[in-house]
């Protein structure tokens, strides 16, 4: 197929591939954005606060519903098989793999009271899959709201929340993935044009405008293209040494500790991964105390400390993401750090608009000379939460 005939935006390559799996077509076409985390890593599970900002990337769902109780689903990634099942039967143990994430949040609206009826379902995204972006929080977000609405709820504040917690349990209970809320939250919840500050206490969130434009910078992403394969049992690992550290402290959120606090845990590992914890809450509240005073181009050094954080004290980085984030820092960037879960994945460069040429080679450079993977680079900009597309 020539690219003139391929369609083009993740919408129209949904509605392609309902069309061609299942011989439907749409009643309507949801997206739901990735996001990039601009600070506040691994705190979302300790109660911390962070700054995620949608993409415009997106996971688009074409859905159809049916009038019967089946449960029909496929996505265009090559990797994806198609998964069938009957809507009761839902649930952990149902589905493994991609579908996994689509089945649990039409189960977990179920659980939640949402009557999701039958439905043929067909996903398609131009989030890079697996590259720390959350596509997964994209395509749960995207398959709820159009199972809401087309179980018939209006879309208000209440069931936006209720979609966040469906989304969080189908990651945790049926995908296995045991993440914070961070990216459900801002899937759902984000305003246009604007980064998310989430209070992973009780989430509540707020915009912080973050002025990029005006202060002449860009914001980088750089996508190591690499995943290492320790990343799943090394995060759950982090998530429980974050646990212990505040049952010895008596806390129920690790993220309310000081630093005295900190200094008081023997193992050095706990107060290591502690330490980080505490540090980046703090980081993340004087990174939105410097963008609301119109400084943004004073943040730079807030992301540098994030990652040597992330690096030394919590230990999820990888020799790709040290590498790109030192070049970028290295040819002009006001700062960069890894972003998400870690062990390959993204990283994001503040950079003056003009040095982004100049930042993109430099990070390209770097990972050729030291025979690593060679990255990609995407300059993005802020988008909106789930929405109905067509
Ligand atoms: P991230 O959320 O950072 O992209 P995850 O490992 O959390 O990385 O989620 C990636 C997984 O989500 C993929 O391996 C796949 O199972 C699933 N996924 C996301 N988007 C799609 C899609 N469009 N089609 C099929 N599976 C998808
Ligand atoms: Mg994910």
């Amino acid at each position: 197929m020539s690219d003139e005939t391929q369609p083009a935006s993740p919408a129209e390559r949904a509605v392609a591939e309902l069309t061609a799996t299942w011989s439907v077509e749409p009643d309507g076409v949801w997206v739901a954005p990735g996001r990039v985390n601009l600070i506040g890593e691994h705190v979302d599970y300790n109660g911390g606060r962070c700054l995620p900002m949608a993409l415009t990337r997106v996971t688009a769902a074409a859905v159809r519903v049916r009038d019967d109780d089946r449960v029909r689903v496929s996505s265009d990634d090559p990797d994806a098989k198609p998964f069938e099942g009957r809507i009761g039967q839902l649930g952990p143990g149902c589905a493994d793999g991609w579908a996994a994430y689509v089945a649990g949040t039409l189960w977990a609206l179920r659980e939640a009271g949402i009557e999701v009826p039958g439905l043929d379902i067909a996903v398609a995204s131009d989030v890079p899959l697996g590259a720390g972006l959350s596509s997964s929080a994209s395509l749960e977000s995207a398959v709820a709201v159009a199972a809401a609405e087309l179980a018939g709820r209006a879309d208000e504040p209440a069931l936006r929340h209720l979609m966040v917690q469906a989304a969080i349990r189908a990651e945790n209970e049926v995908v296995g993935a045991n993440t914070g809320g961070m990216d459900q939250t801002v899937a759902m919840l984000a305003e246009d044009g604007a980064a998310l500050l989430i209070d992973t206490k009780d989430f509540s969130t707020g915009p912080v405008h973050l002025g990029l434009a005006e202060a002449g910078l860009q914001l980088l992403v750089i996508d190591t293209r690499v995943r290492h394969a320790l990343a799943d049992g090394q995060y759950g690992k982090r998530r429980a040494d974050c646990e212990q550290a505040a049952a010895i402290l008596g806390l129920q959120y690790l993220a309310d500790a000081t630093l005295a606090d900190v200094e008081r845990l023997a193992d050095p590992q706990l107060r290591a991964r502690a330490r980080h914890v505490v540090t980046e809450v703090e980081r993340v509240d004087r990174f939105v105390e410097l963008v609301r005073a119109g400084r943004i181009a004073e943040c730079g050094p807030l992301l540098d400390a994030s990652h040597a954080s992330l690096r030394d004290d919590y230990e999820v980085s990888a020799v790709e993401l040290d590498t790109v984030v030192a070049a970028a820092t290295g040819a002009g960037a006001l700062g960069a750090r890894m972003t998400g879960g870690g062990f390959g994945g993204s990283a994001i460069a503040l950079v003056p608009t003009d040095a982004v040429p100049v930042v993109s080679h430099a990070v390209v450079r770097a990972c050729q000379d030291r025979g690593l993977t060679v990255p990609g680079t995407l300059a993005v900009t802020s988008g909106a939460a789930a929405r109905r597309a067509s």
